[in-house]
């Protein structure tokens, strides 16, 4: 396909925020769309202050920020993304919410365009089968926080053409991200060896081998990690863990990916990590 200028960005919350900012730092044209203008909102005020954060850090010229956000249409029409040539979809994880946008971006999409998702867990080729188009459906997974992490898990489905690969592919390395290619299964690569390195982790502390201190020492000063395991669980949300477990349990079958009861537990007393205050360890600012 021919080089991509214009972007379309479905969901901004953290994700999809993060994926505008990125796209629109690298000179993209994006249009964000969302059901409500107050995320929309709350989106640019998040990405005008990441993008005063790196200025800061000295990685953006000051004169930067303005131009920046000013590649970024927000709307909540999503006939507004009729001239995109790539739409990055960043909605919540359900597939049925997922389908419903997917059908749409496949009704107002040029043809050409690609439609790729950011899903952490969802079948690419089951996206794809949705659409009339599934040579064109790939996975471009992010990781939190979008303007920081360097990876993009770029997912291909059963479907999926080289050229629409390459064409990801080349995008990632223009938004100055290292792309990783994996074939689509559950969890991809990177949540389905995460999520097990969690769980064992959670097993061991609901079974009194060590506190979470000290389970996390063991990651940071023996394994190098920069954060332990259960550091980063809180990060990305105890709920969230647990759904990606049930998907690879399910997704494969296999009874080792069932979630820890501690997680569960953590779950149904609403102790979700970071962004409630409280999960393996208690914060005093909720994110
Ligand atoms: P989020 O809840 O922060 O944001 C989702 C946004 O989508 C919300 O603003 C919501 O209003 C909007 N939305 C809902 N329905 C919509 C619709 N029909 N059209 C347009 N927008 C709609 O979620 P998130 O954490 O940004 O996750 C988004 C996706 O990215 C999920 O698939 C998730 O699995 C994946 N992901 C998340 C992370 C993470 O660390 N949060 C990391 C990698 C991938």
């Amino acid at each position: 396909m021919s080089e991509v200028h214009t972007v379309a960005v479905v969901g901004a919350g953290t994700m999809g925020s993060g994926i505008a900012h990125v796209f629109a730092r690298s000179g993209f044209q994006v249009t964000l769309c969302d059901v409500d203008q107050r995320f929309l909102d709350r989106a640019l005020t998040s990405i005008r202050t990441n993008l005063g954060r790196e200025a800061a850090k000295g990685k953006l010229p000051e004169s930067e920020i303005e131009s920046t956000l000013g590649r970024i249409r927000t709307t909540v029409d999503p006939e507004q993304m009729a001239a995109a040539e790539i739409a990055l979809e960043a909605a919540p994880e359900r597939f049925e919410l997922k389908s419903e946008v997917f059908r749409a971006l496949d009704r107002i999409l040029p043809e050409h365009a690609i439609l790729a998702t950011n899903t952490s867990s969802i079948s690419i080729t089951k996206m794809a089968a949705l659409t009339r188009r599934p040579c064109q459906v790939i996975g471009m997974h992010f990781f939190n926080p979008v303007p920081v992490m360097t990876l993009v898990e770029v997912v291909r489905g059963m479907a999926t053409s080289d050229a629409t690969f390459a064409a990801v592919r080349d995008l990632s390395v223009r938004l100055g991200k290292t792309p990783v290619e994996v074939n689509d299964a559950p969890g991809f690569v990177s949540n389905r060896v995460l999520m097990p390195l969690i769980n064992e982790a959670a097993f061991a502390i609901m079974e009194g081998v060590a506190t979470a201190e000290a389970v996390d020492q063991v990651f940071k000063l023996g394994m190098a990690h920069p954060m332990g395991p259960l550091t980063l669980a809180d990060f990305i949300g105890i709920d969230v863990c647990v759904d990606i477990l049930r998907v690879l349990q399910e997704g494969f079958g296999d009874p080792k990916y069932r979630p820890c009861p501690l997680l569960v537990r953590m779950v149904d007393a609403g102790w979700l990590g970071r962004k409630t205050g409280h999960g393996f360890y208690v914060y005093e600012k909720q994110l």
